[in-house]
């Protein structure tokens, strides 16, 4: 419907590698990595996730216009957040 898959994708991976590199380096442990993980992308996700369930209702033209640029704003502020957090491994990366 939002053909945002790939991006839902690329940004659950980098996440998730996130929360993978805490457990496996010890500086948590996996259950809490994990349901950190969970409650980020769920956070982050929610608001282009509901936005995208009312575009599949395929509402009245009107509605599915406004609902598209409630989309647009909503990607924006989600991606502002994503480039706001760091880079998993940059700080190890910077010193190798
Ligand atoms: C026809 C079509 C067109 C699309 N067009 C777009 C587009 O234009 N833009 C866009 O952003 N998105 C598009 N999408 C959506 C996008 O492709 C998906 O949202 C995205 O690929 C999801 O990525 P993923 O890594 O979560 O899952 P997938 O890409 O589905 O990868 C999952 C992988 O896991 C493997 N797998 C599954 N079960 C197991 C198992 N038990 N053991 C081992 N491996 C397993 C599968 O074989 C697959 O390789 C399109 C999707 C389709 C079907």
């Amino acid at each position: 419907m939002t053909g945002y898959g790939l991006s839902d994708a690329y940004r659950d991976a980098e996440l998730l590698a996130g929360a993978l590199h805490a457990a496996l380096s010890g500086r948590r442990d996996e259950p809490a990595a994990l349901a950190g993980y969970r409650s980020a992308r769920d956070q982050i996700f929610r608001d282009v996730f509901e936005l995208t369930c009312a575009l599949a209702a395929y509402p009245p033209v009107p509605e599915f216009v406004e609902l598209q640029k409630q989309l647009g704003q909503a990607i924006d502020q989600q991606s502002a957040e994503l480039a706001a957090r760091p880079l998993p491994g940059e700080r190890e990366l910077a010193r190798a």
